[in-house]
């Protein structure tokens, strides 16, 4: 399908009424039901019409879209466990099915390693230079990074930057009921997982064997910080401390990125056009 205002693919069914009436629930079917209210549209045009930049959109979209792969795949990799459990053979249809599922997140994966090679940053440069930083984790950073017109973020202050990407150790846990100011203070939980799971986890197992060098720094942050607390505290769980230890170290490395992205943003603005 091709996308109404170019010659591009359409990606996006984007609805028209996304000011007045913000969509809820299902896409879909409200596209079955009302075909007047929707447009199909490419990435581009799309990141047009909503004001945003097109290269973050298009690093969102394959992230959303790779995530979704994974969680099917591990619906039908738990179902085909569960059959082991009662005996029974698993139909070739589900192991072609968890295949099919892995084939896409392979193909996400390279769609963003591609749009992240047509972009050259500084950022970009000191990310794929840590250790443990993977392709898909400068990904997240890059598309979840706030741009200069988002003012209720920017890039003011690392512990805002922090906070936006929840790591403000006051507002941590999203509860049922929470207004949305509270829940705008819990930060976004893809980036909360994406830091404290995935990339903290990459930069304490790779990093270990730099440690003591440049490119063992965030893991010399985080053992110094385990090693301090144990003397500190000798009373507290192991795995609570293990977890600060963690947090110490992202924090550093969110403050790190906080500057060169900064100076990126104020510097960068009339050589490249983006905002
Ligand atoms: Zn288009
Ligand atoms: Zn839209």
């Amino acid at each position: 399908m091709k996308c109404k205002f170019c010659e591009r693919d359409a990606t996006h069914c984007h609805y028209l009424l996304w000011k007045e009436k913000p969509l809820k629930g299902n896409h879909r079917i409200m596209q079955q039901d009302h075909p007047e209210l929707f447009q199909n549209l490419c990435a581009l045009c799309h990141a047009k019409v909503h004001n945003t930049e097109p290269k973050k959109s298009e690093l969102k979209q394959y992230i959303l879209l790779r995530e979704r792969a994974i969680s099917a795949k591990n619906i039908i990799d738990a179902q085909i466990r569960g059959l082991g459990g009662v005996e029974l053979l698993v139909p070739d249809f589900w192991l072609e099915e968890s295949k099919r599922w892995e084939q896409q997140k392979l193909g996400c994966t390279k769609k963003l390693e591609h749009l992240l090679k047509e972009k050259d940053s500084e950022l970009i440069k000191y990310l794929k230079g840590i250790k443990g930083i993977s392709v898909v984790s400068v990904a997240y950073i890059l598309a979840y990074l706030p741009v200069k017109d988002e003012i209720h973020v920017g890039l003011v202050h690392p512990k805002k930057l922090r906070a936006y990407w929840g790591l403000d150790p006051t507002h941590m846990k999203r509860r049922k009921g929470m207004s949305k100011e509270e829940v705008k203070k819990c930060g976004l939980g893809v980036m909360k997982k994406q830091l404290l799971g995935i990339i903290a986890d990459n930069l304490v197992m790779k990093q270990k064997k730099y440690s003591g060098t440049p490119q063992g720094k965030y893991y010399d942050v985080y053992k110094s910080d385990k090693e301090r607390r144990l003397k500190l505290h000798p009373e507290l769980k192991k795995i609570h401390i293990e977890k600060q230890a963690r947090r110490r170290m992202i924090e550093v490395f969110v403050n790190d990125l906080f500057y060169i992205a900064k100076k990126e943003q104020n510097g960068g603005e009339k050589n490249t056009g983006e905002a």
